[in-house]
């Protein structure tokens, strides 16, 4: 079975996922958005090793919590990025943009390409590739558990913005129909800000689609 703890963490509200199976507390962080210590003192006390941190895109308000992640365990888990987006990685996920500047962490170096199937524990999670918000924008598919963590892809009742550097709201939507849309109704999806929807839910009541 997959645990699932989210956190809502950084100036804009960015979901965190510490995710585990929990037979043996092998566990993953999908987008330290921040306060990374604050991730790490929940995996702590559960007795979970975080031993992998996988980045849906990579915007600052996604990123900015690796570096702390990292620093506090030991081996430092490995980053999991799409090449797609490591010119934003190397650009501080674009927080200069916004006045700001941040510590991105470790160098990604697992190319999170579309259809690579990640393994914690007894777990498998499917990388899909759903550029339009970011060119290298994934979203990571549980099939057993009939979830995906969707990052800035889709929210409830909206969709990831796609006015900044390399988005593009007609890829995004071919994105949300092939990727997401192809699921079965019942399948949760996480997304990067705000609360928890179903397939269903935006298929039937999302405007933008
Ligand atoms: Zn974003
Ligand atoms: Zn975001």
């Amino acid at each position: 079975m997959l645990s699932i703890i989210s956190f809502v963490l950084g100036p804009v509200q960015t979901n965190a996922y510490l995710i585990a199976d929990d037979e043996n507390g092998a566990a993953a962080v999908i987008d330290p958005a921040a306060e990374g210590e604050v991730i790490l003192a929940e995996a702590q006390r559960r007795g979970w090793r975080i031993g992998h941190i996988w980045l849906t895109h990579a915007h600052f308000d996604h990123i900015s919590g690796s570096a702390a992640v990292a620093d506090g365990s030991s081996p430092p888990p490995p980053v999991g990025l799409h090449p797609g987006d490591y010119w934003l990685w190397r650009n501080e996920g674009g927080a200069p943009l916004f006045g700001m500047r941040i510590d991105p962490g470790p160098e990604p170096t697992i190319d999170l390409v579309h259809g690579k199937i990640l393994r914690l524990g007894g777990v498998e999670l499917e990388v899909r590739h759903t550029p339009g918000h970011t060119p290298g924008h994934v979203v990571f598919y549980c099939p057993a558990e009939k979830v995906v963590f969707c990052g800035d892809l889709i929210f409830q009742g909206s969709v990831g913005r796609t006015d900044l550097p390399g988005g593009d709201f007609n890829q995004l939507v071919e994105s949300i129909r092939t990727q997401i849309l192809s699921l079965p109704d019942e399948t949760r999806l996480l997304s990067g800000h705000g609360p928890e929807t179903t397939v269903g839910e935006e298929r039937v009541s999302n405007p933008f689609l």
